[in-house]
């Protein structure tokens, strides 16, 4: 999950950087002013924390440990703060620091960090009110305030924490939307190009294969001029379902345009691919569709590249594998192509491409 959620470390980093901002600005006023007070030991740790916060200002701009940096940044932000709590000289209204502990923490932290930082801290602070008006004989001492302090802080600790779990939630639910294909639920382009990096570096890591094939559906647009745009879309379908049946999971299937598929095999060489994809064509060349009465068959063309041979980056191996679909389509299609083989291997061509064209498309519509 956290490898999914990009987006949130950068939406954490701009957080903190406000956050630094606030507190180099704020820690020289209140310093200042504490100062002035005679407040000196307080003072001098503003002063200290707000030049730390300058400090960190480019360091988490680019740093790749942004959660620990966050938390060194925190820990000694909230002792701080507890240590103002304590003091005898400072204002009783230090205590509304308190709420903003959840609210900092689960932004910065998500919700297991939060949780951690938001319950200990908030702790101090009740254990700190204690020390500071409920032992003596002070005015202040009034269960009352305790309550009103703990439970709106707690409650500060709830609703940020509801809060953090759904923006999670939502973000995962926008991130497999955007990278899903709405008609078919397989990946689509942009998933494809997300993964591929992932899968690339993890095959090389462990000195596997990895192989590309794209698939086109044969006559589509006639199929669709034929049955409609309904049944076009059932063929789509039909088309993921049988794919996604007979890949591994680690495989991953994906419609990459109208009617074009591609599947990124990891751990399969290119004869293996090849041998895949030739297993796939010749089932759902066997697998007709219902329409009605009728039973539509569906072929496609294809072409297979692989990682090395073909080159490196997904662009060459989706060029390479197009390049070789359309061999296949030129061929007469119903049939898939790998560098320089055909497959069926030896197969009567001719044949099975006039039988899936009489069947998806009769030749009378051309
Ligand atoms: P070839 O065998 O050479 O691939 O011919 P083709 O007819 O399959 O290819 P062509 O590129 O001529 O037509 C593709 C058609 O796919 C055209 C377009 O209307 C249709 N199409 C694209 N996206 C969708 C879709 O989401 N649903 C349906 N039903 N049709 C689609
Ligand atoms: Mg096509
Ligand atoms: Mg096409």
């Amino acid at each position: 999950m956290p490898e999914r959620l990009g987006q949130s470390e950068e939406h954490r980093r701009s957080v903190l950087r406000a956050l630094l901002w606030i507190t180099l600005v704020a820690g020289l006023v209140f310093a200042a002013i504490n100062f002035s007070r005679g407040l000196n030991a307080l003072a001098s740790l503003e002063v200290a924390y707000a030049l730390f916060a300058g400090a960190l200002l480019p360091i988490i701009g680019t740093t790749p440990h942004l959660w620990r940096w966050t938390v060194a940044y925190l820990v000694p932000f909230f002792c701080i703060m507890e240590f103002a709590l304590v003091l005898p000289n400072t204002s009783f209204t230090v205590f509304a620091w308190i709420q903003t502990i959840p609210i900092i923490s689960y932004l910065l932290l998500g919700r297991r960090g939060g949780f951690w930082m938001s319950l200990v801290f908030i702790g101090l602070g009740v254990v700190a009110f204690n020390v500071r008006y409920l032992t003596g004989d002070s005015a202040l001492l009034q269960m009352v305030v305790v309550a009103n302090i703990g439970f709106s802080s707690l409650a500060m600790m709830v609703f940020s924490h509801i809060y953090e779990r759904s923006r999670v939630d939502n973000e995962l639910r926008l991130i497999e939307l955007a990278g899903t294909d709405s008609l078919t639920g397989l990946a689509n382009r942009m998933r494809l190009t997300e993964e591929y990096r992932r899968i690339r570096s993890q095959v090389e890591r462990n000195d596997e294969a990895l192989s590309l094939v794209v698939l086109d559906l044969d006559w589509f647009k006639r199929l669709n001029d034929r049955y409609g745009h309904e049944v076009g879309d059932r063929a789509l379908q039909h088309t993921a379902r049988l794919v996604e049946a007979r890949l591994r999971d680690s495989d991953l299937p994906c419609r990459i345009g109208g009617e074009e598929f591609a599947l990124l095999l990891p751990g399969a060489s290119l004869t293996q691919a090849a041998d895949l994809a030739d297993g796939l064509r010749a089932q759902l060349a066997q697998t007709p569709l219902q329409v009605g009465q009728e039973q539509v068959v569906i072929t496609f063309s294809g072409g297979v590249a692989t990682l090395g041979e073909d080159g490196a980056d997904l662009s060459a191996l989706l060029r390479i594998a197009d390049r070789r679909m359309y061999e296949a389509k030129h061929s007469g299609r119903d049939q898939v192509v790998a560098a320089g083989q055909r497959y069926p291997l030896g197969a009567e061509l001719a044949g099975s491409t006039a039988a899936s064209r009489a069947a998806a498309a009769p030749s009378t519509d051309t």
